[in-house]
């Protein structure tokens, strides 16, 4: 199968093929982790989760890591030489709110490692429930950035080494902007714009110590941050770009990979930057293709708190909304366009999820035994192609609802070719594993539910939770999945 995907930084649609199939390697830049993710972060997660299901239909296998930022970083980071405030200052905040409010039960929220703890454990539950594939590869010990820096004070020294970074007359290690050519190249920034300030963000404050104005921070030696470390420069912490790049390399233990993920957002400076800081210190190219999903909208517009369209997805189960259908309303837009979610869309995705569950279901009942499909199959050959696409997600779903209104008449067969389907959709009651048992409870408490026989839905709830099963019914009807402990 002919994979085609956009790649940002040759600006147009290319060939994908790995430098070692069937091994894929993917980077993801992952969540900050002061405070709860919203759902647009969740989209770009999840845009990553659905590329590499679609990669492992396709036969590759895919070797995914998203880091989690639990450095305290400035809250204007993107600025080239981060200012703002301690972001673990504003992660203080918020888990003296959620101890307050009873849902952080920890010892000392003015811990910076408590706060990164909090929320990272957060994010695992939230991914784990939106079933991110790699929320259950990385039980409880997902790649944190603070646990790497060895690696990020590496990577800074060979660039120091090396030429392409200096150490400033405050101290600060910069990275050289002029000392790599290609600086702009994906971004289209040219550092004649950067310099007179229209390319990008860039503050002035430290302008005396930078040869360039777009250098930008990879070590910042401050006794005074919240999370510090020893280093060859000084006690502090590491620029935020140098994490994604270090972590990349030292976690796929390749120089050169072949995806880059992150929210458009992410192009300038992020990605540029750990363009520049990679194939500084390696001389390699480092990621071969660059993707990356366009913003989510809420209500036609960008989410913010002050205009009330903010949510996480814990806001969005709290109103009951099963995750699943969170997770198909999030993947459900081509990555490449801006996602518009709005509360009526949320019901039409609920009614699609319920739809691909009746369907399912019906053949789990009227099937007989297995079948064997493989990509070859037409319903198989259209989805794939879709995704194959462009990772076309839209078409790809037509092509199931269209297929579904046909009514297969081979129940075994069909069967086969749904679970290959939802290996990629993952839309199914049952979240952990193929368990039939704990699917079919599930159903058992729907159908008690719907005769009014509340007792026996009850019971059969209870057992689940003994069993160690979170449970939850919504309008969608009842999944359980393992609790988190
Ligand atoms: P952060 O936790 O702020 O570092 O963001 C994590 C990821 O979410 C980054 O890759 C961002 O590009 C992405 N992101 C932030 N806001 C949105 C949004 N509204 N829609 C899609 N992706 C987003
Ligand atoms: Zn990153």
């Amino acid at each position: 199968m002919q994979i085609r995907f956009y790649n940002t930084l040759t600006h147009q649609v290319e060939t994908f093929e790995p430098l070692e199939p069937p091994t894929v390697t993917m980077y993801n830049c992952g969540p900050t982790v002061y405070d709860y993710g919203h759902i647009g972060n969740f989209r770009s997660f999840l845009f990553a989760d659905l590329l590499r299901r679609f990669l492992e239909l396709a036969g590759y296998d895919v070797r995914q890591v998203m880091n989690v930022t639990d450095v305290g970083h400035m809250t204007e980071d993107d600025l080239a030489d981060g200012g703002g405030e301690d972001k673990m200052q504003v992660g203080r905040r918020r888990l003296k709110e959620a101890k307050k409010s009873g849902v952080a039960d920890v010892s000392d929220p003015d811990d910076p490692f408590q706060v990164a703890a909090f929320f990272t454990g957060a994010f695992i539950e939230d991914a784990r429930r939106l079933r991110m594939r790699i929320a259950d590869e990385y039980p409880g010990r997902v790649p944190r950035a603070t646990d790497h820096i060895a690696p990020m004070q590496d990577l800074i020294r060979r660039l120091i080494e090396k030429g392409h970074a200096y150490v400033s007359d405050d101290g600060a290690v910069y990275y050289s902007v002029e000392t790599f050519p290609d600086y702009g190249r994906l971004s289209g920034n040219t550092l004649d714009q950067l310099r007179g300030g229209a390319g990008g963000r860039i503050s002035d404050e430290h302008q005396a110590q930078k040869r360039h104005p777009a250098d930008f921070l990879l070590w910042k030696p401050d006794s005074g941050h919240l999370m510090k470390w020893d280093a060859p420069w000084g006690e502090g912490y590491p620029g935020w770009h140098i994490e994604c790049s270090a972590m990349a390399m030292h976690l796929l233990g390749r120089e050169t990979i072949d995806l880059h993920t992150g929210g458009e957002d992410n192009i300038f400076p992020h990605h540029e930057c750990e363009i520049a800081q990679s194939t500084g210190a390696s001389g390699a190219p480092f990621a071969r293709m660059w993707m990356h999903a366009r913003f989510l909208l809420v209500d036609g517009e960008k989410m913010s708190k002050s205009r009330g369209n903010f949510y996480t997805v814990r806001d969005l189960v709290d109103r009951g909304i099963d995750p699943v259908v969170i997770r198909y309303e999030l993947i459900k837009a081509p990555y490449r366009s801006n996602a518009n979610l709005t509360l009526s869309d949320l019901s039409d995705s609920g009614k699609a999820v319920q739809r691909l569950r009746r369907f399912a279901e019906g053949l789990e009942q009227r099937s007989t035994g297995e079948a064997e499909v493989d990509l070859s199959h037409p319903v198989l050959a259209r989805f794939a192609g879709a995704l194959a696409d462009d990772l076309n997600i839209a078409e790809a779903l037509a092509t199931v609802f269209t297929w579904i209104g046909e009514d297969p008449p081979d129940a075994d067969e069909a069967l086969a070719v749904w679970r290959r389907i939802d290996s990629v959709l993952d839309v199914m009651r049952v979240a952990v594993g193929d368990d039939d048992d704990v699917s079919g409870r599930c159903r058992a408490i729907d159908d008690a539910r719907r005769d009014r026989d509340f007792d026996t839905a009850d019971q059969l709830r209870q057992g689940l939770i003994d069993d160690g099963y979170e449970v939850m019914t919504t309008q969608e009807g009842t999944t359980a999945r393992r609790s988190l402990t």
